[in-house]
């Protein structure tokens, strides 16, 4: 299901030409040439490759300094489609998008990830293809597939590998289940992942070097390495959560999901806040709950929140020594609810880290806020379809057009 990658990539082929058109916001046949070093006749014969895949689309003629004006080249979004899901543990988000990202209709639901596959995705199965109705495209201009899940994922297969809140998940082929309607890549990730993907994509795409934190029920940290997400050895990598943090009477007595005592998210995730404000007397069910107790300005929940951002600070402060972050997004509905929570990280973040470390140090919030998760998985999608190798294969194998028959006559 998933693309060829030991496909070989042409040094310069239509492949490589289209990256640079995406990367330049444009280009025309003489920035190809002089970027590349192929002749014009090479270049326009691999434009015409990429046109009759409908990739391409003229800009009209750029600012010139006299003679005829060149033609601009651009990418056309437009050519195909992204279906992105995002499923988190009790909510999940769908949407459609064009090839740049940008959302073309979306739609969102409670839906318990607990429910387990069948149920899950023969609902977002049904929900893609209202979708595509919504925005008048037909199966076939879909290019590909991205699923966010809220667990551990082994990505080269799809498949949830012991996600502890996703019962009857453990080792689904998630990407088998669209095969019969869709004959594309189907990418799957964790959630917090795709969201670090989709922050880092749409507003720090120049950053090389980033940490997403989603705060929600738990938490966790997505890694951007050199542009890339980095999963690590078992795809386990940026599982913050279960750091030990802060020790003492109290933390001892409170023993984490993975059954270890003084977890990050056993002490500062939503969940956690949750209990501990029920203890007080509050009625907090979830980590939603202590969002709206906050906004609301209950002094208990502020304070909570404010001490939760400083316990997030200490296990990111020493992430910074280790990794040297240039950006720290935080996201997740707890931390797009106050204000708090920001300031309690950065209060942390910025005191305990190495200065050299913290000298250029952004801690921001998500720009993107509840559609990180589901423009990544778009962009998850986006990035593989269209790479290289992708459109090379996709144009060995589209049948010979109606010109090239022509010139093999000749
Ligand atoms: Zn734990």
């Amino acid at each position: 299901v998933t693309a060829d990658r030991t496909s070989v990539v042409h040094p310069f082929g239509a492949g490589t030409l289209l990256q640079l058109i995406r990367e330049g916001d444009g280009a025309t046949r003489a920035d190809l040439s002089a970027l590349t070093g192929l002749a014009r006749s090479t270049i326009a014969q691999r434009l015409e490759q990429l046109r009759s895949q409908g990739l391409l689309r003229e800009l009209g003629e750029s600012d010139s300094t006299g003679g005829r004006p060149p033609m601009m080249l651009a990418f056309n979004e437009d050519a195909g489609v992204a279906l992105a899901a995002d499923l988190g543990a009790t909510h999940s988000r769908l949407a459609v998008t064009n090839l740049g990202g940008t959302v073309l209709a979306e739609d969102s639901a409670d839906m318990p990830i607990a429910g387990g596959p069948e149920t899950v995705l023969d609902w977002v199965d049904e929900r893609f293809h209202a979708l595509l109705r919504e925005v008048g495209r037909d199966d076939d201009v879909v290019r590909g597939i991205g699923i966010g899940v809220p667990g551990p994922v082994e990505h080269a297969t799809g498949r949830p590998r012991n996600p502890p809140i996703m019962p009857g998940w453990d080792g689904y082929p998630i990407p088998e289940r669209f095969a019969d309607r869709y004959r594309v890549p189907v990418l799957v990730d964790n959630d917090v992942n795709i969201m670090a993907l989709g922050e880092h994509w749409t507003n720090w795409a120049a950053v090389d070097h980033l940490l997403f934190i989603k705060v929600g029920t738990g938490i966790g940290c997505g890694i951007v390495v050199a542009g890339r997400i980095h999963r690590g050895a078992e795809g386990a990598a940026g599982d913050i959560g279960h750091i030990r943090v802060a020790a003492g009477d109290e933390a001892e007595s409170i023993v984490c999901s993975c059954g270890n005592v003084g977890c990050l998210e056993a002490l500062a995730g939503g969940g956690a806040m949750a209990a501990r404000l029920r203890d007080q007397g509050l009625d907090a069910t979830d980590s939603r709950a202590v969002v709206e107790l906050a906004r609301a300005g209950e002094p208990a929940a502020v304070r909570l929140v404010r001490e939760s951002g400083r316990l997030i600070g200490e296990v990111l402060a020493a992430s910074v020594n280790l990794y040297n972050p240039s950006v720290i997004v935080i996201g997740g509905d707890v931390a797009q609810a106050h204000e708090q929570l920001l300031a309690g990280v950065r209060e942390v973040v910025y005191q305990r880290s190495l200065p050299l470390a913290t000298r250029h140090l952004r801690v921001v919030r998500s720009q993107l806020a509840d559609r990180a998760g589901v423009i990544g998985a778009a962009v998850m999608v986006i990035e593989q379809v269209l790479s290289p190798a992708a459109i090379d294969a996709a144009i060995a194998a589209a049948p010979p057009g109606p010109r090239e028959l022509a010139g093999a006559g000749n």
